[in-house]
């Protein structure tokens, strides 16, 4: 192989873009096509009812999915940004309640507190594993403090057992955002609903998917019942329902349609295959990787855990490899042509800016200008200072590289691709700092 590296002007390690995704097959045509053919794109009514609980293709996908976990009970909704919105509306937050949450993730798993008038509060990650360190959460709990949102970013479990004991000393609840995780396991059993309720996003980009979606498990039957209610116009249908537990539930329409439901059953069938390949991908890339100097990959897992590989995160050190991490993705995407789209970039860096530098965490308007929520607790003034969680910002700014190639259709061929891209440009660190870092300067 030519070792010099292509933004030098040497020849690339590879012309072919990597083969995009392909992700409906015959089982989701022949889904959505019965559902087509009866006519009946959605049964839901918004009163209580036969059908306030949605119709055949609905029911039939919540069951699958509760079924092949063991979880009490799967509530589908029409995005994972809704379903958080009910997760928190059913476990009752109010507003000036407070919501611990990683500044780490999409910014839903934040915002969705905001809409019931909750307050995110911000504990900052473990270097390691990217997800909520438990110290962290620990310090940040008030007499204010609610509920915990522990999100399983990039597809890794969170430290459940030291977070819900966190939760269950403190008597506050436990959200998990497993949007990154679906069909993952922590010690030996399913993330999703060891906290109090959790769930999944089936949005395009996710592992598998139903254009947008949601699915909400959870073991608690009034939650459940709860976010059920949330989910379609629950002021409607509460009354008598259940009892006082039930009361005060107003809703909105987050429902899932028949022809979403069906093609995300045929989906479900598909996340154990993909999970292989994307783990046999990952292991493969991750042993090219671990010989590299001034690249660290992800820590084994604890006994009994699996994990999703949503994308493929690799800690990059420029102290050790002598050049820029900027510099160092440019000369690695040199070696590939320009990518379609992100599921075809082979790196990135940085992931998303930690949530509370973003303007309404900064000017602390949410909703309206007076203020709210962050005006509900008087005597108390948050504060979303730069520097707040140092771990998150140096991932950010300077440590974090992403690679979203580990994935289906890809093989370990398209891994050493990568590998071998990766291992030029970081032999020819010394001559591409000159150029490179030098320029940027
Ligand atoms: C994708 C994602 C969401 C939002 O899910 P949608 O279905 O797109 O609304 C929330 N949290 C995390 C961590 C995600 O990756």
């Amino acid at each position: 192989m030519n070792n010099y590296p292509a933004i030098l002007g040497g020849s690339p390690v590879r012309r072919t873009p990597f083969p995009r995704r392909r992700t409906m097959g015959a089982a989701e045509r022949k889904a959505a096509l019965e559902v087509l053919d009866s006519d009946n794109l959605s049964s839901f009514f918004g009163s209580a009812g036969e059908f306030f609980l949605g119709g055949e293709k609905v029911r039939a996908f919540e069951n699958a999915w509760a079924q092949k976990y063991g979880f009490g009970h799967a509530i589908s909704v029409n995005s994972w940004t809704s379903g958080l919105t009910v997760a928190i509306g059913a476990i009752g937050i109010e507003p000036g309640d407070e919501i611990i949450c990683s500044p780490y993730t999409m910014s839903a798993s934040a915002t969705c507190a905001l809409f019931y008038g909750g307050i995110p509060i911000f504990a900052d990650i473990d270097a390691e594993t990217f997800c909520l360190d438990p110290v962290a959460v620990e310090d940040a709990i008030t007499p204010r403090t609610k509920a915990i949102v522990v999100v399983h970013l990039f597809g890794r479990p969170a430290e459940l057992d030291a977070i819900c004991g966190i939760a269950h000393r403190h008597g506050l609840r436990v959200i998990e955002d497993a949007a990154q995780a679906p069909g993952v396991f922590y010690r030996g059993r399913p993330v999703g609903a060891i906290g109090d309720l959790g769930g999944f996003s089936l949005n395009y980009h996710k592992h598998i998917h139903t254009g947008e979606g949601g699915m909400i498990v959870t073991n608690d039957a009034i939650l459940a019942r709860r976010c059920q209610l949330i989910r379609n116009h629950g002021e409607n249908a509460s009354e008598g329902l259940e009892g006082a537990a039930l009361s005060n539930v107003i809703g909105g329409n987050y429902r899932l349609t028949e022809l979403q439901a069906a093609i995300g059953a045929a989906q479900l069938d598909r996340l154990n295959a993909c999970l292989i390949t994307r783990t046999l991908l990952a292991d493969h890339l991750g042993r090219r990787l671990a010989a590299i100097p001034g690249l660290r990959i992800p820590p084994p897992l604890s006994a009994g855990s699996t994990q999703a590989h949503y994308v493929y995160p690799i800690k990059y050190d420029a102290a050790i490899t002598g050049l820029s991490r900027h510099s160092f993705v440019k000369a690695v995407l040199a070696e590939f042509p320009i990518p379609e789209n992100f599921e075809g970039t082979p790196l990135t860096e940085g992931y998303v800016r930690p949530l509370y530098l973003n303007s309404i965490y900064q000017q602390r308007i949410a909703i309206g200008a007076k203020g709210f929520p962050f005006n509900c607790n008087p005597g108390v003034k948050y504060s979303y200072l730069p520097g707040l969680c140092p771990v998150t910002e140096r991932m950010y700014e300077r440590e974090l590289l992403l690679t979203p190639l580990v994935r289906e259709p890809l093989t370990k061929t398209d891994m050493d691709d990568l590998a071998d891209a990766i291992e030029k440009v970081i032999s020819n660190a010394s001559s591409l700092a000159a150029v490179l870092d030098n320029a940027e300067r």
